[in-house]
C-alpha cells in the first residue's frame, strides 16, 4: 500500500518507465533519482512479493519524503543519500554486485522547483541557489559572480544553448559591479534586459535558457549522467534494463549516443569513428525511438511535455 505522495513530485511517464523496466518478484531495481518515491512506489507494486529496491538522491528532503511514501514497503526498500554517478561504489557498499534495473528520472522535482528558497526558478524572489544537495558544492549565487565574464558565456551557451550567451554574461558582468547579484529575480531581469525586444516575446521565459544552464553547471549533470551510463550499465545483469527519462535535448542526446555506443561496443565520444578502445558491445537498445507522454498526460501535467524515455537492456 502506498502512502499519499503529499503532491511532492507527479511521476513522469509512471506506467510505461515502470513498464519498460519488466519488474519481477525477486528482482532487484535502482531509482537513482527517488525523489517523492513516485516511479519506487510502482517498482515496488510490479515486483511485488518480494521484489528490493534501492532509492538514491542527492536531496535529503527527497529522501524524507519517499521514506514517508514507501513506509508500507518496509524492508523491501533502501533509501541512501548518494548521487548516481557513484552507482557502482553504492551498489558494493549495499553488498548488491548486480541488478536487474535501474531508472534515472533526471532532472528537478516539482517540490525542488516550487521551494522558493531553493532558487531553481525565476518565478519566486529567492537567494540563488539550485543545488539538488544544498549541503555540497558551489551554488549558483558563487558561479554568478565569481566566474569570469568569458567562463559565464561559455556556460550558459553550452549548457542554455542560448544564441544569445554573450549578450547576457556582458550584462552579468557589468551589473554585478554595482552589488553582487544575490536573487533568482534579480537575475531574472537582467537576462530580460540584456536581450533585444524581438528576443523577449518567445513562448519561454526569457530567462529559462540560463537559468538551465547555470543548474546543470552548479550540479555537473551532464557529467554525472556520463559517469552514471557507464558505471550503471556494468552492474546489471544480463537482460537486466537501464531506463533513463530525460528533459532537454542536450541530456537525451548523452542518453541516446552513449546507448548506442555502449551498443556498438565502445563508450568513446561519437566524434571518434575509428576508436580502437576495444570493448565489445554491452547494451541492446530497446527501442530507437524514444517514448514521450500522451496528450492526456501533458494536459494533465504540463511538466510533463518535453520528457523522453530511453531504454537499453544489458547483453
Ligand atoms: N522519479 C521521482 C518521483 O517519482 O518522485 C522524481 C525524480 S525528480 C525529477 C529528480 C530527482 O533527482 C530530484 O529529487 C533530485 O534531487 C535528484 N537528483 C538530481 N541529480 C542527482 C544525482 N546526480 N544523483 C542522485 N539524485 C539526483
Amino acid at each position: 500500500m502506498l502512502v499519499e505522495r503529499d503532491a511532492y513530485h507527479e511521476p513522469v511517464l509512471l506506467e510505461e518507465a515502470v513498464a519498460s523496466l519488466n519488474c519481477r518478484s525477486g528482482g532487484v531495481y535502482v531509482d537513482g533519482t527517488v525523489g517523492g518515491g513516485g516511479h519506487a512506489g510502482l517498482i515496488l507494486e510490479r515486483s511485488a512479493p518480494d521484489g528490493f529496491l534501492l532509492g538514491m538522491d542527492v536531496d535529503s528532503e527527497a529522501l524524507e519524503a519517499a521514506e514517508k511514501h514507501l513506509m508500507d514497503f518496509g524492508r523491501r526498500k533502501h533509501l541512501v543519500k548518494a548521487n548516481y554517478a557513484n552507482i557502482r561504489e553504492v551498489l558494493t557498499d549495499q553488498d548488491i554486485s548486480k541488478v536487474d534495473g535501474i531508472l534515472l528520472d533526471l532532472g528537478v522535482s516539482s517540490h525542488q522547483l516550487d521551494t522558493a528558497e531553493r532558487g531553481f526558478s525565476f518565478l519566486h524572489e529567492a537567494p540563488l541557489d539550485m543545488r539538488m544537495d544544498p549541503q555540497s558544492g558551489r551554488s549558483a549565487y558563487d558561479v554568478v559572480n565569481a566566474c569570469s565574464e568569458r567562463e559565464l558565456k561559455e556556460i550558459i551557451r553550452q549548457y542554455g544553448e542560448e544564441i544569445m550567451a554573450g549578450r547576457i554574461a556582458r550584462a552579468i558582468a557589468a551589473k554585478r559591479k554595482e552589488a553582487p547579484i544575490r536573487t533568482t529575480t534579480r537575475l531574472a531581469a537582467i537576462v530580460v534586459g540584456a536581450l533585444p525586444g524581438s528576443a523577449r516575446h518567445k513562448k519561454i521565459h526569457p530567462a529559462t535558457r540560463t537559468f538551465q544552464a547555470l543548474r546543470i553547471y552548479v550540479n555537473n549533470e551532464l557529467a554525472n549522467l556520463y559517469r552514471a551510463i557507464q558505471s550503471g550499465t556494468d552492474c546489471l545483469k544480463s537482460g537486466g534494463r537501464f531506463s533513463i527519462i530525460s528533459f532537454h535535448s542536450l541530456e537525451d542526446g548523452i542518453v541516446k549516443n552513449s546507448f548506442r555506443s555502449l551498443e556498438k561496443g565502445c563508450i568513446c565520444p561519437t566524434d571518434m569513428p575509428f576508436c580502437s578502445c576495444g570493448q565489445s558491445p554491452r547494451l541492446k537498445v530497446v527501442s530507437r525511438k524514444p517514448v514521450s507522454p500522451s496528450n492526456e498526460e501533458v494536459a494533465a501535467n504540463p511538466r510533463a511535455r518535453s520528457a523522453r524515455l530511453r531504454t537499453a537492456e544489458r547483453i
